[in-house]
């Protein structure tokens, strides 16, 4: 595996932390990013495991030091991306798993479009949209959670619709209808970008393992019909999303707009 930044977005009730829990029970070299909030703690949630609660003048304090990776005011509260446990973690070797909005997913792909061709996060990013297979069905999820006030839960539906409206600005979207269905789908996304170590990546082992028309991330002059990125001289007919993954001469045949031919 090669240590990633990997973005999970979706609206509120969508499954995200669901899906996250899971995903950090089962790879421990995955480690979670806790944001900064001023929004109070709900539910069961813990400070300093569940986000750095803070309050709104503890919050900018923060953003004029420059602590923030990224910063956005999501339903009414700031929330943040420390930069420094980031930085620690992919050193460690560690990818990390980062639950922010659309808007803050835009501004780490913003940061590291502006960082030099060869600095290793450049190509660091795997960026995933969960959706809710309708709005009614987010709607059900996020009275049937039953953590959330009324008024709170009509704003963030309201604001769901925007949200839902940038989804194409993800390489990845998986679908949380079934629950399994996603996590598997959810799996494979991380495994095939080497971000955590599967049946088909060793620890020591980063480079293509994708001779022919299989599943996996071809870094090589292969060819790649499943989910992932491809990095070489490869056609790509994933299921991806947005902007250019490509590093090689490849195609992409997916939803997305990579086209590249360098
Ligand atoms: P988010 O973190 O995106 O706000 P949660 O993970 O808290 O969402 O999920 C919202 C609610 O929906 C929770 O009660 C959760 O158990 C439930 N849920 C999550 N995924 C599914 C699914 N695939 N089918 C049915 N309910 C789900
Ligand atoms: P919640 O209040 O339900 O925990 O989160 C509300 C929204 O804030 C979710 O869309 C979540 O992804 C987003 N969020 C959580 N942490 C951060 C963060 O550090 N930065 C940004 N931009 N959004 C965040």
């Amino acid at each position: 595996m090669t240590p990633k930044l990997v973005i999970i977005s979706a609206p509120s009730g969508a499954g995200k932390s669901t899906l996250c829990d899971r995903l950090l029970q089962d790879y421990p070299e995955l480690v979670y990013s806790v944001s900064c909030t001023t929004r109070e703690p709900r539910g069961e949630e813990e400070d300093g495991v569940d986000y750095h609660f803070l309050t709104r003048e503890v919050f900018e304090q923060f953003v004029g030091r420059g602590d923030f990776l990224e910063y956005a005011e999501v339903h009414g509260n700031y929330y943040g991306t420390l930069a420094s446990p980031i930085r620690a973690a992919l050193d460690q070797g560690l990818s990390v798993l980062l639950d922010i909005d659309v808007e803050g997913a835009d501004q780490v792909r913003n940061f590291l479009c502006d960082l030099d061709e060869d600095d290793p996060l450049k190509d660091a990013l795997v960026d995933i949209f969960i959706s809710p297979p309708s709005m009614e069905e987010l709607r059900r999820r996020l009275e049937g959670r039953g953590e959330d006030a009324p008024e709170v839960i009509e704003k963030r539906l309201r604001n769901a619709i925007g949200e839902m409206n940038r989804q194409k600005e993800f390489r990845f979207n998986v679908v949380n209808d079934d629950l399994e269905i996603a996590y598997r789908e959810l799996v494979s996304i991380l495994e095939f970008n080497n971000a955590v170590i599967g049946p088909g990546n060793t620890e020591e082992e980063h480079k293509c393992r994708c001779g022919g028309h299989g599943h996996g991330s071809c870094g090589g002059h292969g060819h790649h019909h499943g989910h992932g990125s491809c990095g070489g001289h490869g056609h790509n007919h994933g299921h991806e999303h947005g902007s250019c993954c490509c590093g090689g001469k490849g195609h992409s045949h997916g939803n997305g707009s990579c086209h590249c031919h360098h």
